[in-house]
């Protein structure tokens, strides 16, 4: 995995645990690089190419950086504009992304089909995962609101989904109550700011809302639980992460990912 820094990931925990699941022998190892390092992005690329590594993962600050490195990319990569996987298809430098069908599927992993109506979606942030998000829900047939902060980041991502129709709100004038669901893409709530949520304290939501916080780490943020205590269903980004790596694995390797294998390695 490339990026900067690196400390607390759990990708090499998720990824040895689908590796021995398959019988596979493998490392995966952290590469931090500095966003001012291009040299050390381009050096690493060419092991890819030369075969010595298998596939990388590209996290902040790379995943727009090495988008002019690759010799292809996706549809959805190039959509989102943004990398987390490579991989070498015919001889060519493959940038994907599967953080869009990874929160996707667990989405519908974890909701359950009476809160699709009315289909409307409210996304909290504008930033790199919520370009994935996004793109996700609007493929997926969703009326998308994006809430952010900063207007012209908000516009931004809007005029890059120029073929689709999507709202913007301030994220201080939140129509919580014409939403289905509610999903952060901000950091607010990460620990340590355990005690932060994206929303205003009460904010009463509508029934049948469901909540997805693309936060994982605490595994019940501060969101999460008050929508659970109004009796909501909610749950954390711990699903998308192993989602998205398994995905991931699979284009690397071939083989369908053990997620259960996975997701113990973290639980
Ligand atoms: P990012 O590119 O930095 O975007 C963060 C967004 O949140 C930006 O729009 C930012 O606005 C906004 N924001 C930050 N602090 C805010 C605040 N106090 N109030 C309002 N808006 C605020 O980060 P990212 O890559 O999208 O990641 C965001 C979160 O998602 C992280 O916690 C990350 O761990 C998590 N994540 C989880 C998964 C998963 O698999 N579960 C995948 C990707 C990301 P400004 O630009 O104005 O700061």
């Amino acid at each position: 995995m490339i990026g900067f820094p690196l400390g607390h990931s759990l990708s090499p925990s998720i990824h040895t645990a689908a590796l021995k699941a398959r019988g596979l022998h493998g490392d995966y190892s952290l590469f931090p690089i500095s966003p001012e390092d291009k040299q050390g992005l381009k050096d690493l690329l060419a092991r890819v190419r030369a075969g010595e590594i298998h596939g990388l993962n590209v996290t902040i600050p790379h995943k727009q950086n090495v988008i002019e490195l690759m010799d292809e990319l996706t549809p959805t990569a190039k959509v989102i504009g943004a990398v987390n996987t490579i991989y070498m298809r015919e001889d060519k430098l493959i940038g994907d992304n599967t953080d869009a069908p990874g929160f996707l599927a667990d989405l519908k992993r974890v909701s359950n089909s009476s809160f699709i109506i009315p289909h409307s979606a409210l996304v909290l942030g504008a930033g790199g995962s919520a370009r994935a998000v996004v793109y996700a829900l609007l493929n997926d047939g969703w009326e998308v609101t994006l809430a952010a902060r900063r207007i012209e980041q908000a516009q931004q991502l809007v005029d890059s989904f120029a073929n689709y129709q999507l709202q913007v709100a301030d994220f201080s004038s939140l129509i919580i109550h014409h939403s289905s669901l509610i999903v952060n893409t901000t950091p607010i709530g990460m620990t340590p700011n355990i005690e932060a949520s994206p929303l205003p304290e009460m904010t009463t939501f509508a029934e049948n809302t469901f909540i997805y916080d693309l936060v994982y780490n605490p595994r019940e943020t501060k969101l999460v639980k008050d929508a659970r205590a109004q009796g909501l269903s909610a749950t954390t980004g711990l699903g998308m992460l192993i989602e998205q790596a398994a995905l991931a694995f699979e284009k690397w390797t071939g083989l369908n990912a053990d997620r259960a294998a996975m997701q113990k390695a973290v639980a």
